[in-house]
């Protein structure tokens, strides 16, 4: 077991199919990933039970990867992000490190060949992962968020749709730029100057009893987390609404919260010093976290794979 940051990570990881000291999981320095942040990855919540871990949506972290390998044009292997393959990869992953707690399993995939010129196909492609204490990255009793100067990157610069590691550097900046201004996160605009998310994470806005949400021409990653919670406010007959959001209804909504893998639903109670509603995790905001947090821990659920 090793800690960085306080944070417990398993000191074992999957590396292109063998199990392997975390430590020996390394890509060379003359690799297309690490000269150009050219790896896909998306992070699963892994919830331990009794019975085992429940890993939730697995399925569609798996297509979500490997439409944003090939959306930046990655001549990767459809096998390699197959459900069985890598669910028993997990499988041997967690049987091997034994977790104490509940996970996050970074899957990602890397460009692996050397020297090959800035370009996106490669010969070789890695598979890795690992897992890490299952730690929110947002407070629970209310986040503080500023509006960045940096703008999300366009659709037509990198796609945020794509989960790409080179693509992060956007998120860095804004989000080091509100930690030094003492905030918990970044929002961030697009450069039409409409509401995009946060830095890993999406937003809702509830007004009227309405849940209203950035649309996916908005520059967002399309979360799991995001089309859960529409999902959810389904059954619960809570309608939402997809479409552009300006920065001024944040600031007169109701509620509105953070939601992603790392993030479940965290209320935000404050944007660039404005109050948001009375300042207190909102009711609904509440009920759609428990209802969430419910889902995430039924292994019987349709969405959820035990392992
Ligand atoms: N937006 C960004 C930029 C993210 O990094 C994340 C975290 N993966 C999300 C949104 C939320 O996505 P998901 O619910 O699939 O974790």
């Amino acid at each position: 077991m090793l800690y960085i940051h306080m944070t417990k990570i398993q000191d074992l990881a999957i590396y292109d199919g063998e199990i392997v000291p975390l430590k020996d999981a390394r890509l060379s320095i003359t690799s297309s990933a690490v000269l150009y942040g050219l790896s896909v990855y998306s992070v699963v919540y892994a919830h331990k039970a009794e019975s085992g871990f429940i890993l939730f949506r697995l399925d569609r972290h798996l297509q979500r990867l490997a439409q944003s390998a090939k959306l930046i044009g990655f001549s990767v292997n459809e096998s390699l992000t197959t459900y069985e393959l890598v669910k028993d990869q997990i499988h041997k992953l967690l049987r091997s490190t034994k977790p104490e707690a509940s996970q996050f399993i970074r899957i990602t995939i890397h460009a692996a060949d050397s020297l090959p010129g800035i370009k996106t196909k490669n010969d070789k492609y890695i598979l890795s992962i690992f897992s890490h204490e299952a730690k929110n990255i947002m407070p629970q009793n209310g986040a503080r968020i500023k509006t960045s100067q940096w703008r999300r990157t366009a659709d037509t610069a990198i796609p945020a749709r794509a989960k790409v590691n080179g693509a992060y550097v956007n998120s860095a900046l804004a989000k080091q730029d509100a930690i030094n201004s003492g905030y918990d996160d970044c929002l961030f605009l697009n450069n039409q100057e409409y509401v995009s998310e946060l830095s890993a994470a999406n937003i809702f806005l509830i007004k009227d009893n309405k849940l209203i949400t950035p649309d996916i021409s908005s520059d967002i990653l399309e979360g799991i987390t995001r089309r859960s919670i529409i999902e959810i406010a389904a059954e619960l007959q809570i309608p939402t609404i997809e479409r552009k959001v300006a920065l001024t209804e944040l600031y007169t909504a109701n509620e509105v919260f953070a939601c992603g893998t790392s993030a479940f639903v965290s209320p935000i109670i404050e944007i660039d010093n404005r109050v948001v509603g009375d300042g207190l995790p909102g009711e609904i905001t509440t009920k759609i976290r428990t209802i969430l947090q419910e889902r995430q821990s039924d292994a019987r659920h349709e969405w959820n794979t035990l392992i």
